[in-house]
């Protein structure tokens, strides 16, 4: 198959050519005729598998062949992004896509003064890439108006659930006119993104391309046991050992993300971070400075990271686990894109035991641990596996007998769970997400 087989025009197909796509991945060979169809569209597909071609291309097709010309303060496509990167990369995207075609795009979002968006929106823009709040403020000032919209995109729809969008979306859906088609797109399909689903779609039409522990396949992941005190000194000295080159870290908090930046600034280390807290610019420029290989580690919380394209990413660690235990798979999903291979360690503690149980039942396999010589924690992890149990109370370790051991503690007996073979990948998305903090995140 091919993009010409899929009724691309001419002007997208050389704009692939000179991107390099040859074949369409599995979510473009379904989306594309889809949404050239006019149809909506459900579709389960996370970052990494090229959904934002597959809904890109044929929106950009049908802006050019259908419909009035915009109007001044109008967008004619709008895609709503849960973050600002995303909301920048999705727009880059979108306008590398567009180069040969008579079509403005353009990305909002906050952060940032609303003054030079408020002029840019003025002539109208075919496609508009927007965060939630921004996007509702640049309505309420007048600045734009929806009521040209021919199709609105939601993605990573279950992000902007997570990140407590829910109202926003809601008064979104109050802007749009009715006649519309929608295209929504998400990792998972939670009863709450089924009802928006049910608010929002018509008659869609459910695709679902990859299984949601698709990085799996293409990421070699393992755990490495630690106390949780150790654990900076712990990643400077893998990081030595294995002569790490580029690093997407990611820490639980701002706070730890700065304190890693800290102490690995401090030890000459070439670190940055990224977090809700720090101002647009700073996390763009951070960013842009890790792509361009010029910052060899960079330190994100979740917020930050989501989404982001991270070209040829060959290693992602988790200092922390995430609490979602989702996150997991989007935060290792950095690496081992478009079919490369990667690599995922995450340093965990025995305060994460359950987290490290939630990740392992949703990606259905037990991640082989690798205790790394004088970093055996003292604090055990106990064992996990893939069917969720924690064996909670593990055995004591025995007390040497004799002094003669050369005083080490005996850290009792450690099972490499990579022993046990892991679960064939579902094709089917997981139901059950299991999370340990079920309300809504404090919004940025
Ligand atoms: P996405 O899931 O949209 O974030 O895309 C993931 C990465 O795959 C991006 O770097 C895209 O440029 C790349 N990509 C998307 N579609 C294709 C394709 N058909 N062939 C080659 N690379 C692609």
């Amino acid at each position: 198959m091919t993009f010409a087989t899929l009724g691309l025009i001419e002007p997208l197909l050389r704009a692939l050519e000179t991107l390099g796509y040859q074949t369409p991945t599995p979510v473009q060979a379904q989306a594309i005729p889809a949404v050239l169809a006019g149809r909506d569209l459900m579709a389960a597909a996370q970052t990494g598998t090229g959904k934002t071609a597959g809904f890109a291309l044929p929106l950009l097709q049908l802006l050019t062949m259908e419909g009035p010309k915009v109007a001044a303060n109008s967008a004619r496509a709008l895609i709503l992004c849960p973050t600002r990167e995303l909301a920048e990369q999705v727009h880059a995207s979108v306008a590398e896509y567009a180069q040969h075609l008579p079509l403005t795009t353009y990305a909002v979002y906050g952060g940032v003064s609303i003054n030079p968006q408020m002029m840019k929106l003025r002539k109208g823009v075919d496609i508009l890439v927007a965060t939630p709040g921004r996007l509702i403020d640049l309505f309420r000032q007048n600045a734009l108006k929806l009521n040209q919209l021919q199709t609105l995109v939601l993605d990573e729809a279950d992000r902007m659930l997570d990140l407590g969008f829910s109202e926003e979306l809601a008064n979104i859906y109050r802007m749009l006119p009715k006649k519309r088609q929608t295209l929504l797109f998400s990792a998972t399909f939670s009863d709450d993104i089924r009802l928006l689903a049910g608010q929002m779609l018509n008659d869609p039409l459910s695709i679902e391309v990859s299984p949601r522990n698709v990085a799996a396949n293409t990421v070699k992941q393992w755990v490495v046991p630690v106390d949780k005190k150790r654990k900076a000194e712990l990643f400077v000295h893998l990081m030595r050992k294995g002569r790490w080159k580029q690093v997407l870290v990611f820490a639980k908090t701002r706070n730890g993300v700065d304190a890693l930046v800290d102490k690995l600034q401090g030890l000459g280390i070439n670190a940055d971070g990224i977090h809700g807290d720090k101002p647009q610019a700073t996390r763009q420029r951070a960013l842009d400075r890790f792509k361009a290989s010029e910052v060899q580690i960079l330190v994100a919380t979740d917020v930050a990271a989501r989404g982001l394209d991270i070209e040829d990413l060959p290693l992602v660690v988790n200092f922390d686990l995430p609490i979602v235990a989702e996150d997991y798979i989007h935060r290792i999903g950095r690496t081992g894109r478009a079919g490369n291979t990667g690599e995922a360690i995450s340093l965990v503690c025995a305060d994460e035991v359950n987290m490290l149980s939630a990740i392992e039942m949703l990606t259905r396999q037990t991640l082989t641990r690798k205790m790394e010589p004088d970093f055996e924690p003292e604090h055990r992890v106990p064992d996990t596996d893939a069917s969720g149990q924690v064996v909670k109370k593990p055995k004591k370790p025995k007390k040497p007998k004799t002094s003669g051991s050369g005083g080490k503690r005996n850290l009792g007996k450690w099972v490499d769970s990579g022993d046990v073979a892991p679960a064939e990948p579902s094709i089917k998305p997981v139901r059950k997400v299991p999370v340990f903090n079920t309300g809504p995140r404090k919004k940025k």
